[in-house]
């Protein structure tokens, strides 16, 4: 497997390089939106730590995203009115991995609505941001 590359997006996101939706933070983990949600409230579970994918992050790490996956679930039932919600989590790019920092996908799901194509349309601005509001409110409570 390859080594660690610092210069995915992902990393640029936790270095504060480039902008991000951030829904939650804490010190072994970042949650931010999907910009090309697959569906409202599409949000990506990283951990502050150099882990490429699931095989060679450290499992400290890999269980405290676990445990920050599940808040995020929770938050997106009532921020979203949300019946279900699906966990996506690709390694390597053989296993559908194009981002190569271990990412957590946490997907709102409502009946008889589909999931867009992966990375298909990027959401506007104003719609993230509303999102990203709704989702940290339900996660302090409000
Ligand atoms: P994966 O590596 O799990 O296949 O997918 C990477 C995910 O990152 C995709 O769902 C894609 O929409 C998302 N993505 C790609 N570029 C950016 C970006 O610059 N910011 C954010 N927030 N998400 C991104």
């Amino acid at each position: 497997m390859a080594a660690y590359d610092d210069k995915n997006i992902f990393a640029k996101i936790l270095r504060g390089e480039l902008p991000a939706y951030k829904v939650y933070e804490d010190d072994k983990s970042y949650a931010f939106l999907d910009i090309m949600p697959r569906a409202h409230g599409h949000t990506l579970v990283i951990p502050k730590a150099p882990a490429r994918n699931i095989l060679d992050c450290p499992p400290e790490y890999l269980a405290h995203v676990i445990q920050v996956a599940q808040k995020i679930a929770k938050a997106q039932k009532i921020a979203f009115g949300a019946s279900g919600v699906t966990v996506q989590q690709f390694n390597e790019r053989s296993g559908g991995q194009v981002v190569f920092h271990l990412h957590f996908h946490i997907i709102p799901r409502h009946d008889g609505v589909a999931l867009k194509a992966p990375a298909s349309v990027q959401e506007k601005a104003e719609v993230l941001g509303a999102n990203a509001e709704k989702l940290r409110n339900a996660l302090a409570g409000k």
